[in-house]
């Protein structure tokens, strides 16, 4: 597989699960949101498969949703109802914003899964007893998926869990590294396109191939790119719009950093392999930086969004936004006064998944680039 095939995995990943299944023999398991444990779905023998919604017309999913819902909750459904989620074992919702918390009740009503597990998750992280409350939970969910897959997951395979997911966040940290030096190595879109599939593809795979593509890159010849580039850091829910990171590029500006669901809160952080397996799960939770839709602190997002900006030498912040989605909306102005107090440039994209990006926000986009 090569980066171009990963694009095309972007683009149909239910076929994708299926050729899984019916060529690898795997479980396939759906989930939604970077808070579900899918450390604990991989011990258990499945693939954990991230649903984002590709580009659907939103007909079927409107007559249970009102149409101020976010588009990834929205599409998410629409494929369901369709019937391309048919594919999965079981699906998993965890217990993150409202949007997702109401979509796994209709979900279980009207679209029928050999098995579906909400994990309750504590929305408040920096307390003893959220730490308590969130590995009794962890335990929970692994004894129910034991239940739904019919395994027992053991220390053994935990552990083998956790080296391998260490091995594909550092793998995926390093070629973000690799483009931080010099960014004419891997497209924004490229990278973008690693980051999803690492959420969707059979998880051995994966590792290899994000070996391969780190030694392609480090054998390519050419020179550091020197141009004068917009440093970027993009906040939000998550992209699904792989031609942004285009536009980016084509006005001159380059993404440094994310703190995205499609980014960073994927790989970020690595899970401790000598102690307790669920513990341990619990513990990147606990001190990863929290979306908004979780609770660590009144300033803690400002004040990480503030690091990211200094650490990476960026020039401004943009801000991607989905129409509708309450949790990052209302964050939106507590996070912009922290940057303009420090007079950090910064924009707000609002978008959904259906629809591209827009020649209204392109030209608006590139006068920001223009501006900082
Ligand atoms: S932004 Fe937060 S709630 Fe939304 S999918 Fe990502 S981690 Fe989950
Ligand atoms: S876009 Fe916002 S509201 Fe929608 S699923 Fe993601 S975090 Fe939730």
């Amino acid at each position: 597989m090569n980066i171009e095939d990963l694009h095309n995995l972007q683009n149909d990943p239910y076929n994708y699960a299926l050729r899984l299944k019916k060529e690898g023999g795997k479980k396939v398991v759906g989930y939604f949101c970077s808070y579900t444990p899918e450390e604990l779905i991989f011990a258990a023998g499945a693939t954990p498969f991230r649903i984002f919604g590709t580009r659907s017309t939103i007909n079927l999913a409107d007559a249970h949703l009102q149409s101020y819902c976010c588009s990834p909750v929205r599409i998410a459904l629409e494929e369901a109802l369709s019937g391309k989620t048919t594919v999965l074992d079981g699906i998993v919702f965890p217990h993150t914003c409202d949007s997702i918390q109401r979509l796994s009740d209709i979900w279980r009503l009207n679209v029928p899964l050999p098995f579906h597990i909400d994990v309750v998750l504590p929305v408040k992280l920096n307390s003893e007893s959220a730490r308590e409350y969130m590995i009794d939970v962890l335990h929970k969910f692994m004894k129910e998926l034991e239940k739904n897959l019919e395994v027992k997951i053991t220390e053994e395979a935990l552990r083998h869990a956790i080296a391998l997911y260490n091995k594909i966040r550092e793998s995926i940290k390093t070629i973000s590294d690799m483009r931080l030096i010099n960014p004419s190595l891997l497209k924004g879109s490229d990278f973008y396109s690693i980051v999803k599939s690492s959420m969707i593809m059979d998880r051995n795979d994966l590792a290899q191939i994000l070996s391969h593509i780190i030694q392609d890159l480090g054998a390519k010849k050419e020179t550091p790119d020197v141009t004068f580039r917009k440093r970027l850091v993009l906040t939000g829910a998550m992209c699904n719009h792989p031609d942004f990171y285009q536009i980016v590029e084509d006005g001159g500006g380059v993404v440094v950093w994310d703190d995205l669901c499609t980014g960073s809160r994927y790989f970020e952080g690595q899970l401790d392999s000598t102690g307790d397996p669920v513990i341990s799960i619990a513990e990147r939770y606990l001190h990863r930086i929290e979306c908004p839709a979780k609770h660590s602190g009144l300033s803690t997002r400002a004040e990480n969004l503030l690091d990211i900006v200094q650490n990476k030498n960026a020039d401004g912040v943009v801000f991607l936004i989905h129409k509708f989605c309450d949790p990052h909306s209302f964050d939106y102005p507590y996070l912009k006064k922290h940057l303009d107090n420090e007079r950090i440039p910064n924009t707000l994209i609002e978008m959904e998944d259906q629809a591209s990006i827009g020649e209204r926000l392109k030209t608006r986009f590139e006068a920001f680039l223009e501006m900082i």
